[in-house]
């Protein structure tokens, strides 16, 4: 084993480490062997001096193989995924992966909790009673097998080693690292034995990555290092500058997305985003000859009502109730005390505080604060004006579901100081902003 104080000090000034200096790092950090000031060191000089393409890859492969990897060799047809940085009212992966699997991509979907402002995907499934988020590996395969997509929570036996870096960069202010988040994602998804992967990257107020070029250095390093590793990648770059879709918060995504795919409503934006990443994810792995026509079968399957009936199976083969589709108003909590929050002048919506929207419903108990923290899936927040439009004074530009009167008070003018009211008509926000490929 190398000396860990001799890669920590190449890194800190600035020196390129090799293959085995980043293998011998990762593995003696699996094997408690290296400790976590030493871990924490190693990521701040990573977060101040890079690291090139080779040394990214290394990362990657030596975090990959820290556990196991799934094969999906049963399987007829190409296995794909989606992976989002993550924003507010972000309900994608529930609608996307039933969509993309039922027009004949398999989805192994291994998805992630909440912090802070930000939902995650578990817990928004987690609403849904008797859904079951950790599977043993053979139920996950038979599963995904059957129905073509399962959406899981993360296992302890992928990417042992990014666990470890994760939980001390969190606490160490070195999450905001190209290559580590590179190497973090990059090890989970292919540990996750996929063959093709589109990032949803998000930037904006609502954002990880505040500024799009940071979201720009973030994509180009991902599909850099995946086209090294053999995984076919490509990237969006979408707006968080206000919420996504109508619904923030874990039961009311959940029915946002059910009603999406079932056709009862369908947001502009959402609509745009999820058909652009279902037309990348069937051309990419070769099921449509070209994005256009992916979009098109995607189109048709949802409209034919194959994808709810997909996410219908998948509900119920996860222990959720047998007919979710039209059993979703009954069986989901939301919770009762419903509020309006109104505008206090007339004027265009003409900028979101996205961030502080999302803190709102942290604040209530709606999202965690910690890890750890038990959450209230009842609790979240209807949309009922976007960026550019007009609302008239004592207009309700947001619906809060809650359940007292002090949750209320205590949100109201945080959320009525989110909203900037305008009579100047803001330019207007394309969902998508730039695709890397
Ligand atoms: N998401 C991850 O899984 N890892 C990171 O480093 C950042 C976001």
């Amino acid at each position: 084993m190398e000396i860990p104080y001799e890669i920590i000090r190449k890194k800190r000034d600035g020196e390129v480490l090799n293959k085995n200096d980043i293998y011998s790092f990762i593995s003696g950090a699996v094997e408690e062997n290296i400790s976590d000031a030493q871990i924490s060191a190693f990521c701040m000089s990573v977060f101040f001096n890079d690291m090139n393409l080779e040394e990214k890859t290394y990362l990657t492969n030596a975090m990959i193989d820290s556990g196991e990897v799934i094969s999906w060799n049963h399987l007829s047809g190409p296995v794909a995924d989606k992976h989002s940085t993550g924003g507010i009212g972000d309900k994608v992966s529930l609608i996307l992966a039933p969509i993309v699997a039922s027009c004949g991509l398999f989805v192994p979907m291994i998805a992630g909790r909440g912090l802070g402002h930000t939902g995650g995907t578990i817990d928004k499934l987690e609403s849904i009673p008797g859904y079951n988020t950790s599977l043993e590996e053979t139920e996950f395969k038979n599963i995904v097998g059957d129905v073509g997509c399962a959406i899981i929570g993360q296992t302890n036996s992928l990417a042992p080693a990014d666990k470890i870096f994760y939980a001390i960069r969190d606490v160490t202010a070195t999450i905001e690292s190209v290559p580590l988040i590179t190497a973090s994602i990059l090890s989970k998804k292919i540990a996750a034995g996929i063959s093709g992967l589109v990032m949803d990257i998000k930037t904006g107020n609502g954002a990880f990555a505040t500024k799009k070029l940071f979201a720009t250095e973030i994509a180009e390093s991902i599909v850099t290092v995946s086209k090294k590793l053999g995984l076919k990648t490509s990237a969006l770059i979408t707006d968080m500058n206000q919420p996504l879709g109508s619904a923030i918060g874990n039961s009311v995504e959940v029915i946002e997305a059910v009603d999406f795919l079932i056709g009862n409503e369908r947001d502009k934006r959402l609509n745009e985003l999820v058909l652009e990443l279902a037309g990348d994810m069937l051309f990419n792995n070769g099921i449509s000859d070209s994005i256009e026509s992916g979009k098109t079968l995607a189109q048709k399957k949802l409209s034919d009502g194959y994808s709810a009936e997909c996410f219908n199976r998948m509900v119920n083969e996860l222990g959720g109730p047998s007919n979710f589709i039209k059993t979703y108003s009954n069986d989901l909590s939301v919770a009762g005390f419903k509020k309006d929050i109104k505008a206090d002048k007339a004027g265009y919506i003409y900028d979101v505080d996205t961030l502080s929207v999302g803190r709102a419903l942290t604040l209530v108990g709606g999202g965690r604060k910690k890890r750890g923290d038990k959450i209230d899936h009842s609790l979240g927040f209807i949309v009922n004006a976007s960026v550019g439009d007009w609302v008239e004074k004592g207009q309700s530009f947001l619906t809060a579901y809650l359940k007292t009167e002090d949750q209320f008070s205590s949100i109201n003018n945080y959320i009525k100081e989110s909203y900037t009211i305008s009579l100047k008509e803001p330019k207007p926000l394309p969902v998508i902003i730039e695709k890397i490929k």
